[in-house]
C-alpha cells in the first residue's frame, strides 16, 4: 500500500490553534492578534484582563423595576459590581410571551435609577444602531449578541462610541471568523474589546435542554491567538441552571477573564428562558465557591 506523505510545509504554516494561519494573524486579523496585553479598565477597581475575574450577572431581560431592584440588592450581598439587563432583545422565534415584551428605553430608565441608587455598572444589549443614542446614555459596557455577532454596520457604530464592548461569539462561528468580527471592531479605533464565549451549537447528544455546548477549549485557544480578556457566559451555553456553577468552575479553570451569570429572584418566572437563571441562593454559592476557586489561580472575583 503506498503510503500517504504529508508535506510539512502544509503543517507548518498552521498556529496551534489549527484553522487560524500564520497569514490570517498577519493580514487578517493583525490587531487582534496584537502581542500586548490589553486590559479594558471599567472603573478604577474593574478592570478585565487583570487579575481580575469581574462577574456580571442579572435577569435577561429588564422586566421592572421591582425586579431590578432585588437583583441590585443581591449584587450588593455578593459585592459583584456589574449588573446585566437587556431592555432591547433578539428572540430566536418571532413569538413573544404576553408576559415579555422589549422595554426598550422605559427599561433603559430602569436601569439608569439602579445605576444611580446602587452605583454598579451596566451591561446592556445592543440589537440596532438606532437605539444607541438611548443606550449609550446609561450602559457602561455595551454587548453584542451571538445573533449581531457579524452584524458589521452594527459593530462599527458601536466601534464608533468609544465605550467598552462586549462580542459574543455566535455559536455556529469559527474561532477564525469571531476574530475576524472582533478586527472589526477593532480597526474602527475601538480598543475596549471583551470577548466572549457563550456556547456553540452541536450534535445534540446531551438532553434538549441543552440547546448550546460550552466550548471551554475556546478559552485556551483564543488566548493563543489574542490578548484581549476572554470572557464566558455558561447561563447561555447550558440553558440549564443545574449545570451552570460546574462550567463557571471550569471557565475559571480554563483562565477566563470574566463571566456573565443569568440570575432572578424567581427563574421559574423569568418572562424568558426560566431555565437558565440561578435563583438567589445557588447565586451566592456559586459566587462563595468561584472565588475559593479563583484563588488557586491567583485571581480574583469582583
Ligand atoms: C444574552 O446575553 O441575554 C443573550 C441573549 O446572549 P446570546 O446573544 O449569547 O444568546
Ligand atoms: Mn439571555
Amino acid at each position: 500500500m503506498e503510503k500517504k506523505i504529508i508535506k510539512k510545509s502544509s503543517l507548518s504554516n498552521k498556529e496551534p490553534s489549527k484553522d487560524i494561519s500564520k497569514d490570517d494573524i498577519k493580514n487578517k486579523i493583525p490587531l487582534v492578534a496584537s502581542k500586548n496585553l490589553k486590559k479594558v479598565k471599567i472603573s478604577k477597581d474593574i478592570i478585565f484582563g487583570s487579575n481580575q475575574v469581574p462577574i456580571i450577572a442579572g435577569p435577561n431581560g429588564v422586566e421592572s423595576f421591582e425586579l431590578m431592584v432585588k437583583v441590585a440588592k443581591q449584587l450588593k450581598k455578593n459585592k459583584i459590581k456589574i449588573i446585566r439587563g437587556h431592555a432591547y432583545k433578539p428572540l430566536t422565534f418571532p413569538y413573544r410571551s404576553k408576559m415579555y415584551k422589549e422595554s426598550k428605553s422605559s427599561g433603559m430608565d430602569i436601569m439608569d435609577e439602579i445605576k444611580k441608587e446602587f452605583s454598579l455598572k451596566v451591561v446592556t444589549e445592543v440589537t440596532e444602531i438606532r437605539y444607541l443614542g438611548r443606550i449609550t446614555k446609561t450602559a457602561d459596557i455595551l454587548q453584542i449578541g451571538s445573533r449581531n455577532m457579524q452584524n458589521l454596520e452594527l459593530l462599527k457604530e458601536v466601534s464608533n462610541t468609544k465605550f467598552p464592548i462586549i462580542l459574543k461569539r455566535h455559536f455556529g462561528a469559527s474561532l477564525r471568523d469571531f476574530l475576524g468580527a472582533a478586527e472589526h471592531i477593532l480597526v474602527n479605533g475601538n480598543q475596549n474589546l471583551i470577548l466572549c464565549e457563550r456556547g456553540v451549537s452541536m450534535p445534540h447528544t446531551h438532553r434538549s435542554t441543552s440547546r448550546f455546548a460550552l466550548d471551554i477549549q475556546a478559552i485556551p485557544a483564543l488566548k493563543e491567538i489574542t490578548k484581549f480578556p476572554i470572557i464566558s457566559d455558561p447561563s447561555h451555553a447550558s440553558f440549564w441552571a443545574p449545570w451552570v456553577p460546574s462550567l463557571t468552575f471550569a471557565s475559571i479553570s480554563a483562565g477566563c477573564d470574566g463571566l456573565i451569570i443569568e440570575m432572578h429572584p424567581n427563574p421559574k418566572k423569568s418572562a424568558v428562558d426560566p431555565l437558565q437563571p440561578l435563583n438567589f441562593k445557588q447565586f451566592k454559592a456559586l459566587i462563595k465557591k468561584s472565588r475559593q476557586i479563583s484563588k488557586v489561580f491567583n485571581r480574583k472575583i469582583v
